[in-house]
């Protein structure tokens, strides 16, 4: 096994299954946001049911978060280490690629509101940047 995948699963307390080191393996060999089928185009013996449960599991352990690009399929990266579980602190805006499609955590950057009304209780917010990856200008 990856020793980096290891020591991940080991971090946000998963067990290690065949399917949870194959899955975290391919996000581990991308440095962009992927879909479930990204996934299951690498995966070709795997049934979509596992790796939706997966992702899933990595999800909510603070593995990966999720991503709304506004492409058709939701997509997923990973997270900082300091997530946890039921607790992700890694709400950083992304950046979409019109032309590719390609998605990255933008993970430096921090966007402040202000003003926001005083009775409302904000629990995630999403941002995303759209314009052209440095592949495609
Ligand atoms: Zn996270
Ligand atoms: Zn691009
Ligand atoms: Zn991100």
């Amino acid at each position: 096994m990856n020793k980096k995948v290891f020591t991940i699963l080991k971090d946000k307390k998963v067990k290690p299954t065949a399917a949870r080191e194959l899955v975290l393996d391919v996000f581990l060999k991308k440095n962009f946001a992927i879909s479930l089928s990204d996934i299951e185009k690498v995966l070709t013996w795997s049934d979509k049911v596992t790796i939706y449960r997966t992702l899933k599991t990595f999800e909510k352990n603070g593995i990966i978060h999720q991503i709304n690009d506004g492409s058709t399929s939701v997509k997923y990266a990973l997270c900082s280490e300091n997530c946890e579980i039921k607790n992700h602190v890694d709400i950083h805006p992304h950046f979409h690629c019109e032309k590719c499609s390609k998605t990255i955590c933008l993970e430096k950057q921090e966007i402040k509101i202000k003003n926001l009304p005083k009775d409302i209780v904000v629990r995630d917010y999403s941002l995303i940047l759209n314009g052209l990856c440095s592949e495609c200008r």
